[in-house]
């Protein structure tokens, strides 16, 4: 079975990594290429870049003659999980959508939820304030409109320097963090408020607990509808669906 994974992500990978060896799927893993050094899946072949939409993307399925799709990308990759739906649902693909939980508020947490990176950059207000921002490389312009702060900046690959704000330190780093690090961080840089995407899941959960324990409010970015046929929240269910499937199609060759 020949099986195309959307990625980007840990699961993604992990995925992509125990499909590769020994098992009856020819996976290929597909990614953006927004990252200079990705984290590859090891003995999984990879391709890199857009497939030009909905139907570039219905194109290289069936020129790849792909049996079923995983969209494993991030809670906020609205855009990709869309273009699968509509390409699997021309082409009559199984599609399976990983959407790994968002994070819940819990006691002890101060969040401001807010709808947009651009609201997220209002919220800040007109105050000047020491902000962590830990909302990938992508959405850093968006707080151009809010230059009075001074702004600690975290992404992978370094931030286009015309999206930087006038008062920005920029810190190149990759998950997962842990908890000690982040406590550390936020009272090094004498951090005053932090702004995140709702991305869910363990590897960056720390800043959000870390900002709990020092009472430090937390601006909160909700997650875009993401589109999909089957949902499910972690990798391994995936598998599962991968398997399943299989599976049936086995039964129904009757082999
Ligand atoms: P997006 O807005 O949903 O997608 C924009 C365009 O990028 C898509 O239309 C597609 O181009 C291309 N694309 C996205 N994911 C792709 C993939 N896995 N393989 C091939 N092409 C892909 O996506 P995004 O928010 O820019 O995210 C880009 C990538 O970064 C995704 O793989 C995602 O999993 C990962 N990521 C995103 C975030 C985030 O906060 N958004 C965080 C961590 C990781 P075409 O229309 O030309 O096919």
């Amino acid at each position: 079975m020949r099986v195309l994974i959307l990625g980007g992500t840990t699961e993604a990978s992990a995925i992509a990594s125990g499909l590769a060896t020994g098992s009856p799927f020819e996976v290929t893993l597909s990614l953006a290429g927004r990252t200079a050094k990705p984290v590859l899946a090891n003995g999984v072949t990879t391709r890199s870049g857009g497939f030009g939409g909905p139907e570039g993307l219905a194109r290289w399925l069936a020129d790849n003659q792909i049996d079923a799709v995983i969209d494993a990308t991030h809670p906020f990759a609205a855009q990709i999980s869309a273009n699968a739906t509509a390409a699997t649902a021309t082409l009559g693909l199984p599609l399976c959508t990983i959407v790994r939980p968002p994070w819940s508020a819990m006691p002890g947490d101060r969040w401001d939820a807010v709808r947009t990176i651009e609201d997220a950059a209002a919220a800040l207000g007109d105050t000047p304030r020491r902000v962590f921002l830990s909302v990938g490389r992508q959405n850093i312009g968006a707080f151009q409109s809010a230059p009075s702060h001074a702004y600690v900046i975290r992404t992978i690959d370094p931030p286009e320097h015309a999206d930087l704000p006038p008062d920005a330190t920029v810190i190149e780093s990759r998950g997962p963090f842990a908890i000690e690090d982040e406590l550390d961080l936020l009272a090094r840089h004498r951090i005053d408020v932090v702004v995140t995407k709702n991305a869910g899941g363990k590897a960056t959960y720390a800043k959000i607990a870390a900002a709990r324990q020092l009472q430090i409010p937390v601006v909160v970015i909700e997650r875009p509808i993401k589109a999909g046929r089957h949902t499910v929240p972690t990798a391994a269910d995936a598998r599962l669906w991968l398997d399943t499937l299989h599976e049936n199609a086995r039964s129904e060759r009757g082999v």
